[in-house]
């Protein structure tokens, strides 16, 4: 049971929540009001930054953005439901082929009995008398069996074909659920993923393991000059400038907003540092102009810091370690590398 502190609080929190939906226009529906009630709590700071950033911007919370942002925060059920209706497809079509394929044999099996049988007639009575009837009587079942294998290949064919449509399908829907849409490049929920997969990996190898959390500078500033539609074509511009300057198996993700991440599987410190460095040299370096005007829009920098991963440590702490020193890379100025302390507490893998 709730005690009745609990419930003036979370009756507090909802008043919030409902009178920042009201004041701003946005329906109170149920997807709505989860967003915003877990951003009256400012519990989750991922959700909290977003809607602070779209606030500041003066962007309007149109039903697009609203529904966005709730399938972001709160539901993959859309794409897991999309993934298993293909899955329980996919199953049920090779249950088809497999039902196919037995009656196939069985009638195969049916139609040799059948043979067998003739010839036992053939050897047990007057051949000549019933030969003829024989004959015609297998001529016939023979017409019938091969007539039905025609019918069951055309079924499996059918099937086929419609199992490697599913399969495209079930493929892109991965692809879908694990990339972001405006840079292309792998999506939060996939570097969480592989955040789990690369640090289960650097426990049992003992390999180092480093991750950047790279942030634009001034972006906000960017986009109330040149505008929110030059804005995004930067983040598809940083966001290829991350998959040229990585090669195996390092992984960039955009993390969110103008905030993006990369795994460095099997990397020192320093290494890591040394990337992270090439990067933003390579992303000052370009020039941001629009192709078909030619106008300039200048040079943008970013801002990167650099955790390594201690064995065992939960994932959120070195999110945070590079998170930290992110903002230090900030403080000291901008366009900057800064690595965690290593100095701090835990022991360090390979640094
Ligand atoms: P700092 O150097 O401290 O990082 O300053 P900043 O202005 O980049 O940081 P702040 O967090 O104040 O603002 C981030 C801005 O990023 C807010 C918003 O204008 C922009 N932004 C976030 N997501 C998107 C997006 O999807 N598209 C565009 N165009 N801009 C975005
Ligand atoms: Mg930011
Ligand atoms: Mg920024």
């Amino acid at each position: 049971m709730a005690s009745s502190d609990e419930i003036r609080q979370s009756a507090g929190l909802a008043e919030v929540a409902m009178k920042a939906m009201l004041t701003r226009g946005i329906p109170p529906t149920p997807h709505n009001y989860a967003v915003w009630y877990v951003y009256a709590t400012k519990l989750r700071v991922e959700l909290t930054r977003e809607i602070d950033a779209i606030i500041a911007d003066k962007r309007e919370f149109t039903a697009k953005l609203n529904e966005e942002l709730y399938t972001r925060f709160f539901d993959s059920r859309e794409q897991l439901k999309a993934l298993s209706e293909a899955g329980g497809q996919f199953q049920s079509m090779v249950d088809k082929v497999l039902q196919t394929v037995a009656i196939v044999g069985g009638e195969t099996r049916a139609f040799g009995e059948k043979l067998d049988d003739y010839s036992i007639r053939l050897d047990g009575e007057d051949g000549s008398r019933n030969a003829k009837t024989i004959v015609a009587n297998l001529a016939e079942e023979t017409r019938a069996v091969s007539e039905r294998n025609r019918v069951l290949e055309a079924q499996i064919t059918q099937s086929s074909s419609e199992i490697e449509e599913l399969k495209q399908r079930l493929v892109a829907v991965r692809h879908e659920a694990f990339t972001d849409a405006l840079t292309g490049i792998p999506n939060r929920h996939s570097f969480d993923e592989n955040l789990r997969d690369m640090t289960a990996e650097a426990m049992a190898t003992g390999e180092p393991l480093c991750l950047l959390i790279l942030d634009i500078d001034h972006f906000k500033h960017f986009n109330d000059t040149f505008g929110h539609q030059v804005g995004d074509q930067v983040l598809r511009l940083v966001g290829h400038t991350l998959k040229d300057c990585v090669k195996g198996r390092d992984m960039p993700a955009r993390y969110g907003g103008e905030e993006f991440v990369i795994l460095l599987p099997q990397t020192k410190l320093p290494d890591a540092v040394t990337v992270a460095d090439q990067i933003r040299t390579t992303l000052m370096r370009r020039k941001i102009v629009r192709r078909d005007s030619g106008k300039d829009y200048g040079t943008i920098t970013v801002s990167v810091g650099v955790g390594l991963y201690r064995a065992g440590e939960p994932l959120e702490a070195i999110i945070q370690r590079a998170d930290e020193a992110l903002y230090r890379a900030k403080r000291e100025g901008r366009n900057r590398v800064v690595a965690e302390d290593t100095r701090s507490a835990a022991p360090l893998l390979q640094a």
